[in-house]
C-alpha cells in the first residue's frame, strides 16, 4: 500500500544516484511526503540515469562534491537553515548520502550546523583512503573509520538525527538480529509469551546484550547468498555485481575484519587487536574480498562466504557486550561478546570478477551492476545466522527474489530492494525521531523500522539447522587450522 509514513518539512537533498540512489527515489514518492518539493534535489556527477530524475520531476545538481566544495554547495540547498552556527536539532529537511567517495562524517558535521536530518548506509571516505593510501592497514579498518564517526558525534548528543549506516548491513540486520533473539528465546523457553515469570522482554542495550549471553549465543555471522543471474554471460575483464561495484571494491580491499567473541581462544594467524578505542574488534593482514570463511543459508545449505569488513560487525559486537559493573561490580571487565562478522556470497558473477582481479591484480576499468531487467532468476537471502547455543544454529532472515523484487518496485534487483527499503525506514526513524544526535541501526527502534520495511522484504524467514563448521570435510590435511574441543571459535570458520 502506498502509506505516507513521514512528511519532510525542508528541502531532501541525496547525494548520488547510483544503483541504491534510484532505488530509493519511487520509494520517496510513495511513502514520504515533501512539502517542498521545489527543493528536492539530487547531487550526481554523471548524466547517465539523468532521464529518470527527469520522468520523476527532481532537479539535478551535476556536481562532484569534493572536500573544497561540499560546504558551500550544501549551504546554499538548505538557505533557510544557514542564518547560524550551532543550530543544530531544528530538523528542517534532510541530506540522504549514498554516494561513493563522499565523507560521512564530513556531510554528518555539516547537517549538524545547519540543523538537518541525514541518513547514510555506509561510513564512506573520501578517495584516497581505500586505495592508493599512505595509511598502514589498521587505519585503513571499518573500526578506525567508525571511531572517527564516534568521536565526532560525541560532541552533538541531542543534535538533530544523523542515522550511519543504514542500508540492508550495515542497518537492516541488526533489526533482524533483534528478532532473531526474541524468536531463539521464544523457541527455546527462555521468554515465555503471557507468564508472570518470564523473563522481561529487553528494552535497554544492557537488556539485549543480556539475553544474547543468557542464550548462550557465541557469535553471529551476516550470512547472505546472492543467487541473482543475468540472461548474459559476463564478459572477461568486466567486474559484474548486483550493487556498488566500485562500493564492492573499496570494501573487499580493506583488511579482513570481525567482531571479537569473549569465547575466543586465539587470534587467527595475523589477527591484530587494535590500539585505541573500545577494543570489541580484529582485523586480519589480508583483504576481506579474498578471505573465505565457512558459513551457511538456507536452500543452499553451507557455503563459502567472504569475510568483507562491515560496519555491523563492529556495531552488533559493541551492542551486545556485557560488562561486569552491569553484574552490580564495578571494574566494567567483558563477561560477553559474540563474535560477529560479514559471511558474503556475493552473485556467482561477482565472485567470478573478483578471481580476475585478484589474477590481475589490478583494480578493474570496466565495471556493471546487474539490473532488474536482465537478472532472469535468482533471489538475494540475506540474514542473521546465530550459532553456538542450545539450538545450534539459527539463520533469521530476508528471501527475497528478482520476480517480488520487480513486482514491489521499480528500477532496483532484490539486493537494491533490501537496502533502499533499509534507507526508507531510516529516513522515516529520522523524521519521528529528530534530535538523536548520531546513531546506529542497532540503537534505533526496531519494531517500527520493520514495519516500515517488512513489505519489501520478501519471505522473512527462521531456520535451524544442525551443521557445524567442523561437520563435513572432503579429505583431512594439516594445514587447517582446527579446534577440535569448540566447533563454534573462529578458527574452524576461517578457510582463508
Ligand atoms: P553506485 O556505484 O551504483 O553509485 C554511486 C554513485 O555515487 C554514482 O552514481 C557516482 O557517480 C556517485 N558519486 C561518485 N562520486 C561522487 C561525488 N564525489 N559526489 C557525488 N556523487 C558521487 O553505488 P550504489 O550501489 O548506489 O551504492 C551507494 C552507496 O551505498 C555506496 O557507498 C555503497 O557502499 C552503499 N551501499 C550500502 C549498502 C548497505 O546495505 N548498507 C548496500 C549497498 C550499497
Amino acid at each position: 500500500p502506498n502509506l505516507v509514513h513521514a512528511v519532510i518539512d525542508g528541502p531532501l537533498v541525496i547525494i548520488g544516484l547510483g544503483s541504491i540512489g534510484r532505488g530509493v527515489l519511487p520509494l520517496i514518492e510513495r511513502h514520504i511526503r515533501l512539502t517542498d518539493r521545489e527543493s528536492f534535489v539530487v547531487i550526481e556527477p554523471s548524466d547517465d540515469f539523468a532521464h529518470i530524475l527527469k520522468r520523476h520531476g527532481v532537479r539535478h545538481l551535476r556536481v562532484a562534491l569534493t572536500p573544497e566544495n561540499y560546504e558551500t554547495t550544501l549551504r546554499t540547498l538548505f538557505p533557510k537553515n544557514d542564518g547560524g552556527r550551532g543550530g543544530g536539532g531544528k530538523g528542517n529537511g534532510m541530506i540522504v548520502n549514498v554516494s561513493v567517495d563522499v565523507e560521512s562524517v564530513a556531510i554528518m558535521s555539516l547537517a549538524q550546523e545547519l540543523g538537518v536530518l541525514y541518513v547514510d548506509t555506509v561510513i564512506e571516505a573520501w578517495p584516497g583512503l581505500y586505495f592508493d593510501s599512505d595509511l598502514g592497514n589498521a587505519e585503513r579498518s571499518n573500526y578506525a573509520l567508525r571511531e572517527k564517526m564516534r568521536e565526532a558525534g560525541r560532541k552533538y548528543r541531542g543534535g538533530a538525527t544523523a542515522v550511519s549506516g543504514c542500508g540492508a548491513n550495515p542497518g537492516m540486520v541488526s533489526w533482524l538480529m533483534k528478532e532473531a533473539l526474541l524468536r531463539l528465546a521464544r523457541d527455546t523457553g527462555v521468554i515465555v509469551d503471557g507468564s508472570a515469570s518470564s523473563y522481561p522482554p529487553p528494552e535497554t542495550r544492557e537488556d539485549w546484550a543480556r539475553l544474547a549471553m543468557t542464550l548462550g549465543v557465541k557469535g553471529v555471522h551476516v550470512a547472505e547468498r546472492d543467487t541473482q543471474v543475468s540472461s548474459r554471460p559476463k564478459s572477461p575483464g568486466v567486474f559484474v555485481n548486483t550493487w556498488s561495484v566500485d562500493g564492492f571494491l573499496s570494501e573487499g580491499y580493506q583488511p579482513a575484519e570481525l567482531g571479537w567473541g569473549t569465547h575466543e581462544r586465539r587470534l587467527p594467524r595475523k589477527g591484530y587487536r587494535h590500539d585505541h578505542g573500545p577494543g570489541h574488534a580484529i582485523w586480519i593482514d589480508r583483504p576481506g574480498g579474498d578471505t573465505r570463511v565457512r558459513s551457511w543459508v538456507p536452500g543452499v545449505g553451507p557455503q563459502l562466504g567472504l569475510l568483507v569488513t562491515h560496519n555491523e560487525s563492529l556495531s552488533i559486537a559493541e551492542y551486545y557486550t556485557v560488562r561486569e559493573e552491569e553484574d552490580g561490580t564495578s571494574d566494567g571487565r567483558v563477561v560477553y561478546r559474540p563474535t560477529c562478522h560479514y559471511a558474503y556470497h556475493p552473485c556467482n558473477d561477482a565472485i567470478l570478477s573478483l578471481y580476475e582481479t585478484n589474477g590481475s591484480g589490478v583494480l578493474p576499468e570496466r565495471k556493471h551492476i546487474l539490473t532488474a531487467e536482465e537478472i532472469i532468476s535468482g533471489n538475494d537471502d540475506l540474514g542473521v545466522l546465530l550459532y553456538g547455543h542450545a539450538r545450534g544454529a539459527m539463520w533469521y532472515g530476508s528471501r527475497l527474489s528478482i520476480d517480488e523484487a520487480r513486482r514491489l518496485a521499480p528500477y532496483q534487483n532484490a539486493t537494491g530492494l533490501q537496502v533502499t527499503a533499509a534507507v526508507l525506514a531510516a529516513m522515516v526513524w529520522a523524521v519521528e525521531n529528530p534530535n538523536a544526535g548520531f546513531v546506529e541501526a542497532d540503537e534505533m527502534d526496531h519494531v517500527r523500522c520493520m514495519q516500515i520495511q517488512r513489505p519489501y522484504l520478501g519471505s522473512v524467514e527462521c531456520h535451524y539447522t544442525d551443521w557445524t563448521p567442523v561437520r563435513d570435510r572432503i579429505n583431512n590435511f594439516e594445514e587447517e587450522d582446527r579446534d577440535d574441543d569448540d566447533p563454534w571459535q573462529f578458527a574452524n570458520f576461517l578457510a582463508r
